[in-house]
């Protein structure tokens, strides 16, 4: 298979666990000394969030665009965005490569129909939460999303922001986010998505009481399914 391609570094904390989680995915699956293709742009995330901050999504896109063109260029065969925010600009990036984009929010919404779920609760940026791109994904596959309120939105952003995404994680947040998810599957959710891909740093499918679906290992998954399925080789 040719190298899957990443578009990193949004954050690298959440890029160094698509990296470990798609090394450990092939291991599981091949054996011996089998070990994940490769190949990464991780970009400055300082510039990506002030982009995001300042909604100039499309500049954003362009970075990302570029550095997808460059992924190409390297002999990637398929393009990853490794966070759910900037699937806010995925057409963008689709269209800078002849190269497949791996939705995240396919996947995941492929991943919960499988399983039967139908509205799941959605834990992410305020982008991510509020935008239509990702809530319109989910719906296309039958999903109503729930999404929490204003308050909780803000201070699970904030968490993000301020935490996360600086590799700090504090018992005090976990307990903002269980009580989130709490909340949400009390409000009607059957399931939660762990819709930005740190989140799985304060939650997991112990401290929540319904399934869980965490971006990162689905997106790894859809990603190594599509190498494979390129070439034919039993990658998965
Ligand atoms: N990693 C994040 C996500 O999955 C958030 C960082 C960002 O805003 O790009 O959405």
């Amino acid at each position: 298979m040719r190298p899957i391609g990443i578009l990193g570094g949004m954050s690298w904390v959440s890029t160094a666990h698509y990296y470990a989680t798609l090394n450990r995915m092939v291991a599981e699956r091949m054996g011996g000394l089998h070990s994940a293709r490769i190949l990464m742009h991780s970009v400055d995330f300082a510039t990506i969030a002030q982009m995001q901050q300042d909604a100039d999504w499309e500049g954003a896109g362009e970075v990302l665009a570029d550095a997808a063109r460059g992924l190409q260029a390297a002999g990637a065969g398929l393009i990853v965005i490794a966070a759910n925010t900037m699937h806010l600009v995925a057409d963008q990036v689709a269209a800078a490569t002849d190269l497949p984009l791996i939705h995240i929010a396919d996947a995941t919404a492929d991943a919960i129909a499988a399983a039967g779920l139908k509205r799941p609760g959605l834990i992410a940026t305020a982008y991510t939460m509020e935008r239509r791109f990702y809530r319109d994904r989910l719906e296309a596959a039958g999903l109503a999303a729930v999404i929490p309120d204003a308050e909780s939105r803000t201070e699970i952003h904030r968490i993000i922001f301020d935490e996360l995404v600086r590799d700090q994680v504090l018992e005090d947040s976990r307990r903002i986010y269980e009580n989130a998810a709490a909340a949400l599957i009390e409000a009607g959710a059957d399931c939660i998505i762990f819709g930005c891909t740190e989140v799985g740093l304060l939650l997991n499918d112990k401290n929540v009481a319904a399934p869980v679906f965490d971006t990162v290992e689905i997106h790894c998954r859809a990603a190594l399914e599509a190498a494979s399925f390129e070439t034919g080789e039993t990658y998965v």
